[in-house]
């Protein structure tokens, strides 16, 4: 299953984030350690989102793996930036394997990637049975359960829904419809990560002016905190708050 991250502290060229540091995700695209539920390298595309000074999100994806892309290494050792969300991704069966599938989904100012599957896809979800706002599928950038999960989220945040809120919300009305979904989700703003996991790795470390989330450590091996399954992580530079979501049958 893919690994993504979530970066908000003083700006750092992206190589330094995503490339330079011992374990760093360009090494989790080929020797991932903690893979759970399928899967052994993360090669079917990689996508790089980040905020700039004015709130505005500028991104660079593709559908290949992270390692063959020499010319997002250039990219990378020049872009800067202070709030970043990243993901290497290893596709479901049968999701198409395109550049618009990769994490992480923006419009324009907001930032989303979603580590795991929908169980059940398509046929779980995309019903009005299923209770969740109906989305045409046809209307998604690509038809995967994530780029799903990324229209329902944004339809309640632009409806006027606080993203500690929605985040959750969204996991527990997903984990009803579709049990035995894996749903580690991953949000930006720019100021504020919300992250979750479901069945799937993640790890917080806090710095003194910067937080990462992560779902394998990388870098220097102190500061790490493995965050419990079934969480909730809302993290700013200041602050980062760990709660466990609330019980869903299964
Ligand atoms: N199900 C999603 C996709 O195929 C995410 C995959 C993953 O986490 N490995 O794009």
């Amino acid at each position: 299953m893919c690994r993504h991250l979530g970066y908000l502290g003083p700006e750092v060229a992206l190589a330094d984030l995503l490339l330079e540091p011992d374990h760093a995700l360009l090494e989790q695209t080929w020797a991932p350690t903690d893979m759970r539920g399928g899967g052994t390298v993360n090669a079917d595309g990689f996508g790089v989102g980040w905020h700039r000074a004015d709130g505005t999100t500028a991104r660079y994806r593709a559908a290949v793996p992270m390692w063959t892309d020499t010319s997002f290494r250039d990219v990378a050792r020049e872009v800067h930036s202070g709030a970043v969300v990243a993901a290497v991704r290893s596709a479901t069966v049968g999701m198409p394997v395109v550049a618009e599938a990769c994490a992480p989904f923006t419009d324009g100012t907001r930032l989303f990637s979603h580590n795991g599957r929908v169980a059940g896809w398509p046929d779980s979800v995309a019903k009005p049975a299923a209770r969740l706002d109906v989305v045409d599928l046809l209307s998604l950038e690509a038809v995967t359960d994530s780029a799903l999960l990324w229209a329902l989220l944004r339809q309640r945040l632009l409806a006027g829904a606080d993203p500690e809120v929605a985040v959750p919300e969204l996991v527990g009305e997903v984990a009803d419809a579709a049990p035995g979904s894996r749903l580690n989700l991953l949000y930006s703003d720019g100021a504020r990560l919300v992250a979750t996991t479901w069945t799937h790795s993640l790890w917080v470390r806090q710095e003194p002016a910067a937080v990462t989330v992560a779902s394998e450590p990388f870098g220097a091996r102190e500061g790490w905190r493995a965050v419990p399954d079934r969480s909730v992580v809302v993290a700013s530079v200041h602050d980062v708050q760990v709660r466990p979501l609330a019980e869903r049958g299964e």
